[in-house]
């Protein structure tokens, strides 16, 4: 789940009042139920990786579709691990375009009933809200696409290419990746022209109504560096000059003052372009020149030196985030160790900052080494038929003209693996959310009741369309 940056960004800006009373409902009420029905069964089924599985409710979605009459080859319940299955729909179209994917993850991430109000695997109506893990991460947008899909199939409406959907495991725990599986077990299940991963956010509402559609188009990628130096070691009361923990030490504070050259790509340049217009002065301007391309050096590196955030959306970073040594309080340290988590630009090679950071630590006996190996994943293109239709179909539900922004996340989606992989990938939902109430991952997560059922309509325009 991705929208944490931009909700920092916008935190001051908004506030929570109702929507406006434009929403166009162009669906049938017997969705509303089924939406329902299915967000109740989602919810209701525990999908987390420390006491649940998604195994059990990919099965039960699956038996919803080839009760409606899906083809039994276009239902598949697919995953080497008995406790986190996928399921991999299709809705064929009349082959007029390649298919389009789209994405949602049916695990979602713990939640401690003692923590909560509510019961989190219990989905309850409070005040206009739906409360329960997963709720906006992601099975609301989830349980969105699947009604949306039954009722096309339902009425008989062939889209212009196949709509593949796939309800995935592993995206929160890292144990078992469905989406990598996939890619790597059964590619002809999801192979797309592109993908829609609604893991993100939906029409953020500012000033009472959704104002804009950010659409991540890329993200950067998580890459961690273990910084190891070893010694002999010895007895602490005879100590020696070369010392484990000292060394470490020393070749950190060298790290410390690595920076990263800074750039911007086309999501980066995009996203500064509409944030411009929401502030004024010596700021907006050179927001207004970092979004040009190529954009002005002088003001990319005036904005990186306004905040964190800006700073982190304009270059790679890398910070020392663990540190583990010695052997005993009076031994002299055999091992001295430190973890450097990194976030890379999407246009960089990972190997290129591995080079970089042995560069700083200056020093061949610390030994570097990756945790994981790192994927490249370059931003997505920006793909002006699909934003046209998002934009038309948000501007068809709320009633006002919406603009679709590209943006680039510091965090990470399964969308990661899909670019990787040569797929582009646009995250984004319909499930309008005021952005200072974010409760992803977090204590009693909401999304509004009213945003559930606007989102279905959401889908129906856009989906007819593309
Ligand atoms: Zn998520």
């Amino acid at each position: 789940m991705n929208r944490a940056m931009n909700v920092c960004l916008f935190a001051a800006m908004t506030m929570l009042a109702p929507l406006g009373a434009h929403a166009a409902d162009t669906v049938p009420k017997s969705e509303h139920v089924l939406a329902h029905d299915l967000l109740t069964q989602m919810i209701g089924t525990d999908t987390t990786s420390e006491h649940g599985s998604t195994t059990g409710l990919a099965e039960q979605l699956a038996q919803r579709f080839l009760k409606a009459g899906f083809a039994k080859a276009d239902v598949q319940v697919v995953g080497d691990d008995p406790k986190r299955r996928n399921l991999v729909v299709r809705l064929r179209g009349r082959g007029e375009r390649q298919p389009i994917l789209l994405l949602a993850h049916l695990d979602v991430v713990e939640a401690r009933r003692e923590d909560w109000h509510y019961d989190p695997f219990k989905l309850t109506e409070l005040d206009g809200y739906y409360y329960g893990r997963g709720t906006m991460d992601i099975k609301g947008a989830g349980a969105g696409l699947i009604a949306t899909l039954l009722r096309f199939h339902q009425e008989g409406f062939k889209p212009k290419g196949d709509y593949i959907l796939a309800l995935t495991a592993g995206e929160e725990d890292g144990v078992s990746n469905g989406i990598q599986w996939l890619l790597a077990h059964r590619p002809e299940l999801i192979r797309a022209q592109y993908s829609i991963n609604v893991d993100g956010g939906g029409p953020e509402i500012r000033n009472g109504r959704p104002e804009v559609v950010a659409v991540e188009t890329a993200e950067k990628v998580y890459a961690s560096y273990t910084l190891t130096v070893r010694n002999p070691g010895g007895h602490s009361s005879l100590p020696t000059p070369d010392n484990a923990i000292y060394r470490l030490a020393a070749g950190l504070m060298r790290l410390s003052k690595l920076e990263f050259p800074l750039h911007t790509n086309s999501a980066t340049r995009g996203y500064y372009a509409r944030l411009a217009t929401l502030y004024s002065g010596q700021l907006a301007a050179d927001m207004r020149a970092v979004a040009h391309d190529p954009s002005d050096p002088a003001a990319v590196k005036r904005l990186a030196a306004t905040t964190p955030y800006n700073d982190a959306h304009l270059r790679t970073t890398c910070v020392p985030t663990l540190l583990t040594g010695g052997d005993a309080e009076n031994a002299l340290p055999q091992m001295a160790r430190a973890t450097v988590n990194c976030r890379i630009m999407p246009d960089e090679q990972p190997a290129h900052v591995e080079a970089m950071i042995k560069q700083a630590l200056a020093d061949p006996q610390i030994a570097v080494a990756p945790v994981a190996p790192a994927p490249t994943s370059p931003p997505s293109p920006i793909n002006k038929v699909l934003f046209a239709h998002i934009g038309e179909a948000a501007k068809a539900v709320w009633g006002h003209a919406m603009p679709v922004s590209p943006y680039m996340s510091a965090g990470a989606s399964d969308s990661v693996f899909l670019r990787a992989a040569g797929m582009p990938s646009y995250v984004f939902n319909g499930i309008a959310y005021d952005v200072n109430d974010d409760r992803s991952h977090g204590q009693d997560e909401r999304i509004l009741v009213k945003s559930f059922y606007e989102s279905l309509a959401f889908n129906d325009q856009l989906l007819k369309g593309l």
